[in-house]
């Protein structure tokens, strides 16, 4: 039997090659390798998908976060909040802006920054709320608009996830289109989202040496720019989205039917268009054990994540110590991500039961 990858990025690019490939051949033809015409169109289509009035290409998904927290006003004497299970970047993205990471332990179910938990961690400092849609799961953000402060959506791990016709539903948000992302670029991209006027024209000075026109620049900026080639790549894959996230969908309904009868076994909460699957998280004692036995049998898993935030070294400042978050702490212990993709097959999926009920006994 072959293995099954954690993620198959050569079935993803055989359904668009044609595209991409053509594609490339115009944009070589321009040379207009930096904001060409693609950019203009990709950014376009990704507002529509989330509903939204304004999408600004940036280089990749931390730059993103950090410029959408820099248009929102976060800086030094701000405060940002944020959960203490997500990837790093969330945290530094922070930092990095020049504010002061507030983390919030999450639930307990979907492992989603928990508003009950964040009514504490809010202040007269707060800057933003930033709840992450981990997992490729909504994480409510109805939930946390109430506290005040503005709420950027950490929306890396979530491209086309829905509620109530929308995918847009704080101030602002920021997405990775990092490879291994529902919708990746073939290299680093990342994009914020808006409906504000004004959030759209801050990120669009930030992310271009704050300049409109060329050689004029009314504020300090950065160089993070979506290249032309990129927004190509994502312009092709953009409308397969959702047919992907519906294969993702089915995919993870049938993880649910082939493990459900597997003992100690937790599998994640079922959802609907609110949940768009970019990680299947089961959660089993000895998880280490059980990743090292399913790699044997030709299944590769991953952990996201196996450290907490505030249990990292690089961010020893902040003062936290094992305990403070138990949640995340438990949950980081326990969790698996089984392989996930939109091409996979039921024999594949078969296979990663099959291999997980042998590595459990
Ligand atoms: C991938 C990711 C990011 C960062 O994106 P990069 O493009 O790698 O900078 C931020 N937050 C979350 C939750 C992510 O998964």
């Amino acid at each position: 039997m072959t293995d099954v990858p954690f993620v198959d990025l050569a079935a993803a690019h055989a359904e668009v090659e044609r595209q991409v490939r053509a594609g490339f051949d115009r944009v070589l033809a321009t040379t207009a390798f930096v904001n060409g015409e693609d950019v203009e169109s990709f950014e376009r289509e990704y507002a529509h998908l989330c509903h939204a009035e304004h999408c600004v290409g940036v280089g990749n998904g931390t730059d993103a976060l950090e410029l959408a927290m820099r248009a929102l006003g976060v800086g030094p004497g701000s405060e940002v909040i944020l959960p203490a299970n997500t990837f790093v970047a969330t945290a530094e993205a922070v930092v990095r802006a020049g504010a002061m990471p507030v983390l919030v332990d999450v639930d307990d179910q979907r492992l989603l920054m928990d508003p009950a938990r964040t009514a504490d961690a809010v202040g007269r400092a707060t800057g933003a709320i930033v709840p992450v849609h981990l997992y490729g799961r909504l994480a409510g953000v109805e939930d946390f608009l109430d506290f005040g402060p503005p709420v950027l959506e950490d929306a890396a791990q979530s491209q086309g996830a829905e509620r109530d016709g929308t995918g847009l539903f704080g101030a602002i948000a920021a997405t990775s289109f990092y490879p291994g992302k529902n919708l990746g670029a073939y290299g680093d991209g990342g994009a914020v989202v808006t409906d504000s006027d004004e959030l759209a024209r801050k990120v669009r000075l930030l992310r271009d040496h704050g300049s409109e026109r060329k050689y004029h620049h009314e504020i300090v900026g950065f160089n993070s720019r979506l290249d032309t080639l990129q927004a190509v790549v994502l312009r092709a894959k953009l409308r397969r989205l959702a047919g992907w996230n519906e294969q993702r969908r089915t995919a993870a309904a049938r993880y649910h039917e082939l493990l459900a009868d597997l003992p100690d076994v937790v599998l994640p909460p079922p959802a609907g268009e609110d949940h768009v699957w970019h990680l299947y998280v089961i959660r089993v004692p000895r998880r280490d054990e059980v990743a090292g036995r399913l790699g044997e049998l030709g299944v590769r898993t991953g952990v996201h994540y196996p450290v907490p935030v505030h249990l990292q070294p690089a961010f020893r400042h902040l003062g936290h110590a094992p305990g403070d978050f138990p949640v995340a702490e438990a949950a980081a212990g326990e969790i698996l991500s089984l392989p996930m993709f939109p091409q996979i097959t039921e024999e594949q999926q078969l296979q990663v039961a099959d291999a997980l009920r042998k590595s459990l006994g």
